[in-house]
This record gives structure tokens, C-alpha cells and sequence, in this order.
């Protein structure tokens, strides 16, 4: 589960975020390109706008659920 207290100083504020545990592995900017993205150096990724519609929740759902490292959260209210 991802720790709301790690959370990746670019994640835009919100309840959805990147801890520091994304290693980075890519796959789920392929369930959510429109709302997370690598950092310059692409040694992490983050939320660079949060889900506004119900569309988009359910893309940030599926980049959650695909994670690996549990890196994704949404328990930031
Ligand atoms: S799926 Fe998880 S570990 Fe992989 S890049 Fe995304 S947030 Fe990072």
C-alpha cells in the first residue's frame, strides 16, 4: 500500500499520488498517460494532474491496481 507520507514532492496536491517506492517500471503511464508522468530524469513517475472526471478516476484505478511496488495511492484527502 502506498504511504501517503512518501508521497514524490511533484505529485500536483490531491488525493492521488506516487510514494517513493516507484522504481520506475513504465506500465502504468500506459493505463494513465494523461495523468502521471516520468520526472526529468525518469527515475520516478508522478501525478502531474489529478482524475477530475469519472473516466479518469477509473484510468488512475487501473494504473493503481497495475502497479507492482504499490506506489500509487489515493488516500491523500
Ligand atoms: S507502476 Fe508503480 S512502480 Fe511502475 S512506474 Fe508506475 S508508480 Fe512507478
Amino acid at each position: 500500500m502506498a504511504d501517503k507520507t512518501r508521497i514524490l514532492p511533484e505529485n500536483v496536491p490531491g488525493k492521488w499520488y506516487v510514494d517513493d517506492s516507484c522504481t520506475p517500471c513504465h506500465v502504468c503511464l500506459d493505463e494513465a498517460p494523461g495523468l502521471l508522468k516520468y520526472n526529468d530524469d525518469e527515475t520516478y513517475v508522478y501525478f502531474y494532474k489529478q482524475p477530475e472526471t469519472p473516466e479518469e478516476e477509473e484510468r488512475a484505478q487501473a494504473a493503481l491496481d497495475i502497479c507492482p511496488t504499490a506506489a500509487i495511492g489515493n488516500d491523500n484527502e
